[in-house]
């Protein structure tokens, strides 16, 4: 049940859905994507800044396919690996896809659990697997690093932002380099940490 706005100010607030309330809570960790949890912090001034700092961490949609097509992959085993990247080679039927990186995942590669299944995982693919092959496919939302956004990070989220009026934040934007799950481990540890030096 998607929240949609929180209410209140620290110590006291409510979580609000289209047709249900929750709370009252004194404390809220948001695991919410930044632009989601800007879009529901409480509406009042001292919010201001952080939710005007939440919009610079841009996010960026990514196709995910699993299929069993190996032309995605060197023919020859002696040239395969865990994950193979494919840069888009310029031509005028390619032309949308310039800048791109597609990368393919060998699953079974590592697992002797999946190998007579032969699966691959192609992340933004610069073409489609044949049809026939396609196991699944389904669009993210992954956040895009940027200069700006990382600044954000150690400026106000690793600090400044965290526990202020009894709102946390988490998830894989506040972690250092590539947004993984580590990020989201990193920064909830953060966050008990926090917590719980303020009750000790
Ligand atoms: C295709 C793909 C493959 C990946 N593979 C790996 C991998 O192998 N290893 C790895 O470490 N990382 C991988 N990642 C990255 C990793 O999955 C993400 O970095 C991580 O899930 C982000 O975690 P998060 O908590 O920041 O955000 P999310 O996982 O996006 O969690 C945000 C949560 O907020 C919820 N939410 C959103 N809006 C609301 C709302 N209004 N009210 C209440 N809840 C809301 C969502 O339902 C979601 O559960 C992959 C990502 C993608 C897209």
């Amino acid at each position: 049940m998607p929240v949609s706005r929180i209410s209140g100010s620290g110590p006291i607030y409510n979580l609000h859905s289209d047709d249900t309330t929750f709370g009252p809570f004194s404390q809220v960790i948001l695991a919410t994507p930044a632009p989601i949890s800007a879009s529901i912090l409480p509406r009042t001034r001292g919010f201001l800044p952080i939710r005007k700092a939440l919009k610079t961490f841009r996010y960026v949609p990514v196709l995910v396919v699993t299929h069993t097509d190996p032309s995605f992959i060197p023919t020859a085993p002696s040239l395969q690996r865990d994950l193979h990247f494919q840069r888009c080679i310029q031509s005028p039927q390619a032309k949308s896809c310039k800048g791109m990186v597609e990368s393919t995942h060998i699953l079974h590669y590592r697992s002797p659990y999946l190998r007579s299944s032969q699966a691959f995982q192609t992340t933004n693919p610069l073409r489609l697997p044949r049809k026939e092959t396609i196991l699944s496919q389904t669009w993210f939302e992954r956040y895009l690093p940027s200069l700006e956004s990382v600044r954000m990070t150690r400026e106000i989220f690793s600090e400044l932002a965290q526990g202020r009026e009894g709102i946390w934040f988490v998830g894989s934007w506040l972690g250092e380099g590539i947004p993984l799950l580590e990020g989201c481990v990193e920064s909830a540890e953060g966050v008990v940490e926090r917590m719980m030096s303020h009750v000790v």
